[in-house]
Order: structure tokens, then C-alpha cells, then sequence
């Protein structure tokens, strides 16, 4: 999966997401990719969240709502994401011995971002004055 969160001028947000799904995926089979608040989710009030990884997992609960629902609380997207997904992973494990692979990222109006992931994860933050530039993140 593809996820592109865009904050404009007048501070309204977008976010998108383009996958092919699984590979060797059942023929109907749909990720997270197309659900809101599973595979994405965007606020212009507050800020947006995309999923990327085992659809399978990142459907189980609408986690892109609720890093955006915690943005709003005041948190920054850094610590939305860590609250919503660590805890997520360990649920996972606890629940049913393991967890997929997947990362989210986030973005608020103001245009801080954070991310949490499971995996070795590449990603690229950009803005009007600068290229976008490239950044790898790693499990906490
Ligand atoms: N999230 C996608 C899906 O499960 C797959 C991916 O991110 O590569 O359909």
C-alpha cells in the first residue's frame, strides 16, 4: 500500500491510499486499503492516519480513526500513534500468538507527523520549501 497524507494552505487535509491487496490474495478479498478509518482516515480540525501492512490485522479495529481521534485530544502524532499502536501489537499477540506486519503514519493540521511500526518501514515527509526527504523507521 501506497499512503499519502497532504495538508494545503488552508490547512485542509487529505488523505489516500492505492494497494494491490495480498499477494496470492482470494479473488474478492478486500484490505483495509478502501475502509475508512481502518486503512485511512482524515480531519481537517484535526489531521489524518494511513495504514499500511497485513490487512487481515489492520482491519480488526478502525486504528487511522482512532490516532486521528487522539490528535484531537491534544495528543501530537507522534504519541497518537504510539498509544494506538503498541498497545495494538501486544492485543494481537496476546490474543492470537502473533501479529502481521504493518505500519501507520500520521500528520496533523499543524503538519507534525508521527509513525509506529512493526517493521522495518520507508517513508518520506516533504513540504512547500523543502524536497521531500527520506526516512526509515524501526520497531519500538
Ligand atoms: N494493507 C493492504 C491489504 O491488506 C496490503 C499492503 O499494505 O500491502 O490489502
Amino acid at each position: 500500500t501506497v499512503g499519502m497524507i497532504a495538508l494545503d494552505d488552508q490547512r485542509q487535509m487529505t488523505v489516500g491510499t492505492s494497494t494491490s491487496g495480498l499477494f496470492m490474495k482470494h479473488p474478492g478479498r478486500t484490505g483495509d486499503s478502501p475502509l475508512p478509518g481502518a486503512g485511512y482516515y482524515a480531519d481537517s480540525h484535526i489531521g489524518a492516519a494511513a495504514a499500511t501492512g497485513l490487512g487481515e490485522d489492520l482491519m480488526k479495529q478502525p486504528l487511522s480513526y482512532e490516532i486521528v481521534r487522539l490528535m484531537g485530544t491534544g495528543l501530537s502524532p507522534q504519541a497518537a500513534c504510539d498509544q494506538v499502536v503498541y498497545p495494538f501489537i501486544k492485543e494481537l499477540r496476546a490474543r492470537f500468538g502473533k501479529a502481521g506486519e504493518f505500519s501507520y503514519v500520521a500528520m496533523n493540521n499543524a503538519g507534525q507527523w508521527g509513525i509506529a511500526t512493526n517493521v522495518e518501514f520507508t517513508f518520506a515527509v516533504g513540504d512547500d520549501q523543502h524536497q521531500p526527504q527520506v526516512y526509515i523507521a524501526y520497531p519500538n
